[in-house]
C-alpha cells in the first residue's frame, strides 16, 4: 500500500495536559478487538479497572464514560493512565489514531491530520508553506487523484486573492454555491455543543471586513478540506458536491471569524468546533452533500 500525507502531518505532537479540549471528554471511545482481548486479560488492580470501565453492550464494545463525559482512564492532571500503567503501546486503535484520519482507495492510503484537534487545526493553520500531499504517484492512480492536484493547484496561486482563487475552482467544475440561508440549513442538523448554535446564530449578525491578511490560513483550510473529501468522491461519484462541501466550510469558517475576534486562536477554535460538530457526524456531512445536490 503506498502511504500519502500531507507535508505538516509528521510535525504533530498531541499537547496532552495542555489542550482546552481534550479528545478524551465528550465521545464515546470504542474499543477494538485487538486490545479488547488485552485488556480483557491484563493483570492486577489496573487490569479489573479496565475490565470495569468497558461496557460490552451494543454495536461495539467501548470505555463507559465518567462524569462530563470524561473517559474513565484521564486522570485529574488530564493525562491517560492506560499510557502510564501498560504503554502507549497499549492504547485502543481509535486512541493512538486521533486526530489522524485515514482514507483508503486500491493500493493508495491517504492519511491527514483532523481539524477536530485543536493542535492539528493550529499546526495546518499556521504551515507557512504551500501543503505538499507527499507520496509514490504511480500510473495506475485513479484519474481523481490528478484532478485533486489541480485543485490544489488552483487555491494555492498566491498571486492571487483566496477568492479569485475559488472563482478559479468554480470555473473549473462550472459549479456554484447554492443560494440557500445556511444558517437555518446548519440549524437543522445534529449539534453536540450549544456553544455550536450561538456561532451559527450570530452568522445573522453583521460580521466585519478582516483586518489582516488571513490567506495562508484560509488557503491551508480550502486545501484540508479538498484533500480530505474531494477523492472519495470515486466511491460515490458525487464530485461536484464533495468540492462545493469544501467551499462551504470554508465559507460558514470565515463567516463566523468575520464575527469574532480576530485572532489566531479564535480561527483555530472556529474550525475545531465546525469540524467537532459536522465532519466528525456522518450524518451532518451526508446532510450538507445532499443539499449541494440541489
Ligand atoms: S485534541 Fe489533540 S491535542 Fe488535545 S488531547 Fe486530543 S490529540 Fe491531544
Amino acid at each position: 500500500m503506498r502511504v500519502f500525507k500531507p507535508s505538516y502531518y509528521e510535525k504533530f505532537k498531541c499537547i496532552a495536559e495542555k489542550c482546552r479540549h481534550n479528545c478524551c471528554i465528550g465521545w464515546e471511545i470504542d474499543v477494538d478487538e485487538e486490545k479488547l482481548i488485552g485488556y480483557m486479560t491484563a493483570q492486577g488492580d489496573f487490569g479489573n479497572r479496565l475490565r470495569e470501565s468497558i461496557s460490552l453492550e451494543g454495536d461495539c464494545p467501548h470505555f463507559v464514560l465518567g462524569a462530563n463525559d470524561r473517559c474513565p482512564f484521564l486522570n485529574e492532571h488530564n493525562l491517560c493512565d492506560i499510557i502510564i500503567n501498560m504503554g502507549e503501546e497499549a492504547l485502543c486503535q481509535i486512541c493512538s489514531d486521533h486526530p489522524r484520519f485515514v482514507n483508503c482507495s486500491e493500493e493508495r492510503e491517504e492519511v491527514g491530520l483532523g481539524l477536530c484537534c485543536e493542535e492539528a487545526a493550529r499546526l495546518i493553520l499556521t504551515y507557512e508553506d504551500k501543503t505538499k500531499i507527499i507520496g509514490e504517484e504511480s500510473e495506475d492512480d485513479a484519474v481523481i487523484f490528478g484532478v485533486r492536484d489541480m485543485v490544489i493547484e488552483k487555491l494555492q496561486n498566491r498571486e492571487k486573492t483566496i477568492d479569485e482563487r475559488i472563482a478559479d475552482v468554480k470555473e473549473m467544475f462550472r459549479i456554484e454555491l447554492p443560494q440557500k440561508q445556511w444558517d437555518i440549513e446548519f440549524l437543522k442538523l445534529e449539534r453536540l455543543d450549544s456553544a455550536w448554535t450561538g456561532r451559527i446564530m450570530a452568522m445573522r449578525g453583521q460580521g466585519h471586513e478582516l483586518s489582516k491578511d488571513w490567506s495562508i490560513p484560509f488557503e491551508q483550510i480550502l486545501v484540508y478540506f479538498i484533500y480530505r473529501y474531494m477523492s472519495e468522491g470515486q466511491f460515490d461519484g458525487r464530485y461536484n458536491e464533495r468540492v462545493l462541501f469544501a467551499l462551504l466550510s470554508f465559507h460558514i469558517i470565515r463567516e463566523i471569524f468575520k464575527r469574532s475576534e480576530e485572532t489566531l486562536e479564535a480561527l483555530v477554535e472556529i474550525c475545531r468546533m465546525y469540524s467537532a460538530e459536522i465532519e466528525y457526524s456522518e450524518e451532518n456531512v451526508e446532510a450538507l452533500l445532499e443539499q449541494l445536490n440541489d
